[in-house]
């Protein structure tokens, strides 16, 4: 039994004194009384000293593409082997980790990359979190990420595309509602699949109760995913007041991916991004306060993602997006609900998000009380992923 022991821990239920006790990667009690539970300090194998610290769930990333690296211009990255890109991806994997970020879902890479990634995680081959995969991204032709994406058109086809996913292995699927920012010719906001490719795509994920993400930018494209019954939707730079109020309606989430606008936009042309993303970017950016607005008067559901891998939005960096969060008006706590229990409902995940007895030891050991200071997260004293100290 490892004891973390002396702290205070904050999850989503609040911040107060507790031991945790931890045991075949599970925490098995909570509490001050944490010791007698698990039989007295004989039971105590190995600990650690939380004395003045915080204790708090590790963080939960809904968006990122673990075979990116951050590179200012992603199509440099399409002639890359497919070994260059997975190999890439067991840094982006131990970057997070060490983090404290103890869960990822990965929003399209290639092939079967990042469904292949969460294996080698769970067989202990690498480090990493646990990483929840699409596949590949379900997009028109020509559409959005069209170089690594599942090109379909017409119902059917998406249909068959999505299926052929979930025969892969996919844990939750993706598909494009509008164009994006980082491929070039597509049209920001403009929508993308069509509310009939739309309701194939979400009808084919209905029998396995699959969750389903759309990456959307316009109104337009977040209202047909929204309808279609989409389980997030991913960006939504242009979300209006009635996309939001639709949203909150069916409790649809919004993933708002700040980082990866911050990192177009605070670098720009003079570190390569290209003109055409970086014009993108800024009118994304200057649109994306009033998303903010909308989404927190409508009280739509948020679950942190950053779409780490997109320029300059690099994995070491997830927890700076809870501190951009509480910047476009999420209180800490808000945020920490984010990255945590709402995530951990998006994914399907009933057994993370919290520190209570019965949930995976996904730990993060902290300086200060994250519900107080939304920093805290940025600096981990320590990390612990299944109950192993893992940074
Ligand atoms: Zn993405």
């Amino acid at each position: 039994m490892h004891l973390i022991r002396g702290g205070r821990v904050a999850d989503v239920d609040g911040t107060r004194e507790a031991d945790v006790a931890v045991a075949d990667g599970e925490i098995v009690a909570v509490g001050t009384d944490a010791v007698a539970e698990i039989g007295g300090e004989d039971a105590v194998d190995t600990e650690t000293d939380a004395s003045g610290a915080v204790v708090a769930p590790g963080l939960i990333d809904a968006h990122v593409h673990v075979m990116m690296d951050g590179r200012p211009d992603v199509a440099t990255a399409v002639s890359d082997s497919d070994y260059t890109a997975s190999y890439r991806a067991v840094g982006n994997l131990r970057d997070a980790l060490d983090a404290g970020v103890t869960t990822v879902r990965d929003l399209g890479s290639r092939g079967t990359l990042a469904l292949d990634a969460g294996d080698a995680v769970a067989a202990g081959n690498v480090d990493g979190p646990r990483v929840l995969a699409c596949g590949r991204n379900v997009i028109m032709t020509g559409g959005h990420g069209n170089w690594f994406g599942r090109e379909a058109d017409g119902p059917a086809e998406v249909r068959k595309a999505a299926r052929e996913q979930l025969k892969a292995g996919a844990d939750v699927l993706k598909c494009m509602a509008t164009g994006g920012v980082l491929t070039e010719g597509a049209v920001t906001g403009a929508p993308e699949l069509t509310p009939a490719e739309l309701a194939a795509f979400t009808d084919a994920a209905a029998p396995t109760d699959t969750p389903t993400a759309a990456h959307a930018h316009g109104e337009q494209g977040i209202k047909n995913a929204v309808e279609a019954g989409i389980s997030s939707v991913e960006h939504g730079t242009f979300m209006d007041r009635e996309a939001a109020e639709m949203m909150a309606e069916r409790g649809t989430y919004w993933v708002p991916t700040a980082s990866a606008l911050r990192g177009v936009v605070d670098h720009g042309t003079e570190a390569g991004i290209p003109a055409d993303a970086v014009e993108k970017g800024e009118d994304a950016a200057e649109r994306f306060g009033d998303a903010w607005d909308h989404a927190l008067a409508a009280d739509v559901p948020i679950a942190m993602g950053t779409d780490a891998g997109t320029p300059f939005n690099f994995f070491a960096d997830i927890p700076t997006e809870l501190e951009y969060m509480v910047d476009y008006g999420l209180s800490p706590a808000g945020a920490l609900e984010a990255a945590t229990v709402n995530a951990a409902d998006l994914l399907g995940l009933d057994d993370v998000g919290r520190v209570e007895a019965g949930y995976r030891a996904d730990l993060v050991v902290l300086a200060a009380d994250p519900t107080e200071d939304v920093t805290a997260w940025q600096e981990p004293e320590s990390v612990f992923a299944a109950g192993e100290r893992v940074a």
